[in-house]
């Protein structure tokens, strides 16, 4: 396998990863050589079947970056049409009681004012409509497996995966060897934990300016409702129950009113949680069934019909995890480095910006002449000096706050931090990584989650059923183990295999056959949310690209 010989194809950029930091990026740059007047060839791989199909967000999109990308979006057919019309934050104090918080205690970047409740994936689409209108070549169903590197160690473009091999990785005949995707400069934008993103920070040493970098996994439905209860805009966040209220497990929730009848529903659980026990796809469930009785949520979900589920990673370390963000060939963009702004728990248009930055940068040194490998560190000072870093640099110590705090007396820090504009004088930080805070299993306690009700509340199979998730089987295992033995010797023994309950689709079970444990994984399950690779105490699974469209179809997630 190693002889095949690769068809490569040249440009000036590539792109790996169509979210909204990198159709953006593609989009900027295209804006920036037309009104240059010249010619500066970019393509995009996305490894989902097309645009948008690997897109989950929530979605209250803050248009600023829009606005400055195309300032005409409205005219042009953007689908930001559901405007907020109403914001509430609620605290749960338990599963069936809730206090709403007045107004005057929210955070003012919290607010949504101005801000439209849409589907990301579907202004994924209609940005990579823009980017393809401009130029750029989109190749939809390719996954970038590799970086590619010049005899100066400099990047020089991607290789996308090979098609057609077998499970025990011998060509079958259905084999096409992958592309060389040669370019000047590459830009990172695969999302929360990029694969390649990931190896470019281990390779270039690129934290080690940086704190540590933390995570939770967000989860999604998208419910068809009574038109009756349908408040279109209507937007409601809460925080507190089901997590814990002063440490240990910190959740936060999410009902967002779309357009025709249809409302996105959602919980965020912090992977930084301790208790191998806790199951965070369980804690969802749990939230769905026992929140129903609140009457905030049970008048709008009662009758109505889930039609579509998903999780994805969220990136929240903010400005202080941020990785240094160029290197020679290459740059990160979006979630890949961690641009995601968790005060707002929003991180679409900050990776709109971050692709916008990284575009100007690239444009301007290739326009300059420059033939490709330079390090851009014009990145970082025009990211420096935007209102993208400003806006972080707020907002640099809130996840921290909930962390150190708890989450009652972390909001209340947030709130009087936010009041002086993130002004106060220190930064803080969590050095502890998500995989490394679990306890021993026989120190936690048990947690025995209600059983599914199968109306408010599912089970994981039938959830992961709606993500419309697909891989052909027989391909190599995207889901690699270091240590084969580590599951059954070290985590199961010490953390009860905790991969059992973070995975949010099933992918990992413990099998019992003749009396021995059997760590078994159904790959093709796998909604490529990333948590196995952040999360398992061990680091010893990494995820790496499975054959291009593998994954989930998401609709309009
Ligand atoms: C549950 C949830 C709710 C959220 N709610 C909001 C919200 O209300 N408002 C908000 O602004 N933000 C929200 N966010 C955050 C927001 O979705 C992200 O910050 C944003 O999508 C990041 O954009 P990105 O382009 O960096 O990455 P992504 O949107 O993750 O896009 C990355 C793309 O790259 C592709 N890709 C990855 N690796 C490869 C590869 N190797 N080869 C080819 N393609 C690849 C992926 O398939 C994907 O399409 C939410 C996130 C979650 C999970
Ligand atoms: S296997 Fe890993 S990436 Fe896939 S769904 Fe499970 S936790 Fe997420």
């Amino acid at each position: 396998m190693s002889e095949i010989e690769r068809e490569s194809m040249e440009f000036d950029v590539v792109i790996v990863g169509g979210g909204p930091a990198g159709l953006s990026a593609a989009c900027r740059v295209m804006q920036l050589a037309e009104a240059a007047g010249t010619e500066i060839s970019v393509c995009l791989v996305e490894k989902g079947s097309e645009i948008g199909a690997h897109i989950l967000s929530g979605a209250v999109v803050e248009p600023r970056a829009l606005n400055e990308l195309f300032p005409d979006w409205e005219n042009m057919g953007a689908p930001l049409t559901n405007p907020v019309t109403v914001d509430e934050v609620f605290y749960l104090p338990n599963g069936t009681n809730h206090i709403r918080t007045p107004n005057l205690l929210i955070p003012k970047a919290t607010h949504n004012d101005g801000n439209y409740a849409t589907s990301l994936a579907n202004l994924c689409r209609w940005l990579g409509e823009q980017a393809e209108a401009l130029g750029v070549n989109v190749f939809p169903g390719f996954a970038a497996s590799e970086v590619l590197y010049d005899d100066n160690g400099a990047i020089c473009g991607i290789a996308t995966g090979d098609m057609g091999v077998g499970l025990d990785g011998t060509a079958k005949s259905t084999f096409a060897p992958g592309y060389e995707l040669r370019a000047k400069y590459t830009l990172f934008a695969e999302g929360c934990r990029g694969h390649l993103g990931k190896q470019l920070i281990e390779k270039f040493n690129l934290t080690q300016n940086s704190g540590t970098q933390h995570y939770a996994i967000g989860f999604k439905e998208l419910w068809d409702i009574d038109p009756a209860n349908h408040v279109p805009g209507k937007v409601v966040h809460t925080m507190g129950w089901p997590g814990n209220h002063f440490g240990g497990l910190f959740t936060g929730s999410y009902l967002y009113h779309l357009e025709n009848n249809q409302v996105s529903v959602g919980l965020i659980v912090d992977l930084s949680y301790s208790n191998p026990h806790v199951s965070p796809f369980d804690e969802y469930q749990r939230y769905n069934q026992r929140y129903k009785h609140h009457p905030l949520i049970s008048q709008v979900l009662t009758g109505g019909k889930r039609v579509s589920y998903g999780a994805r990673a969220i990136v929240k370390g903010g400005l202080a995890a941020l990785p240094e963000l160029a290197v020679p060939g290459g740059l990160l963009i979006g979630d890949d480095a961690g641009f995601l702004n968790m005060t707002k728990i929003k991180g679409s248009h900050t990776a709109m910006k971050s692709g916008m930055l990284a575009a100007e940068a690239v444009s301007e040194a290739l326009l300059a002449g420059s033939p490709g490998g330079e390090t851009l560190s014009t990145f970082q000072s025009k990211f420096d000096n935007s209102w993208l870093h400003e806006e972080l640099r707020q907002a640099r110590n809130s996840q921290q706050a909930i962390h150190k705090f708890g989450a009652v007396m972390g909001a209340g820090f947030i709130w009087a931090d936010q009041l002086l504009k993130g002004n106060l004088p220190f930064t803080f930080s969590d050095p502890t990584p998500d995989h490394a805070t679990l306890k021993p299993a026989d120190a936690c306690k048990k947690i025995d989650y209600p059983k599914p009700d199968g109306k408010l509340s599912f089970d994981k199979l039938s959830s992961v059923f709606l993500s419309n998730t697909n891989h052909e089987e027989d391909q190599p295992c995207h889901l690699q183990l270091k240590d084969p033995s580590i599951p059954i010797d070290v985590n199961l023994p010490k953390y009860d295999e905790p991969a059992q309950r973070y995975c949010p689709a099933g992918v990992y079970e413990v099998v019992e056959e003749n009396g021995t444990s059997r760590f078994q994984i159904n790959a093709q399950n796998c909604v490529h949310c990333k948590t196995c690779d952040i999360k398992d105490p061990s680091q010893n699974i990494t995820w790496v690209v499975p054959e291009g469209t593998g994954g989930p179809n998401y609709p309009n997630m």
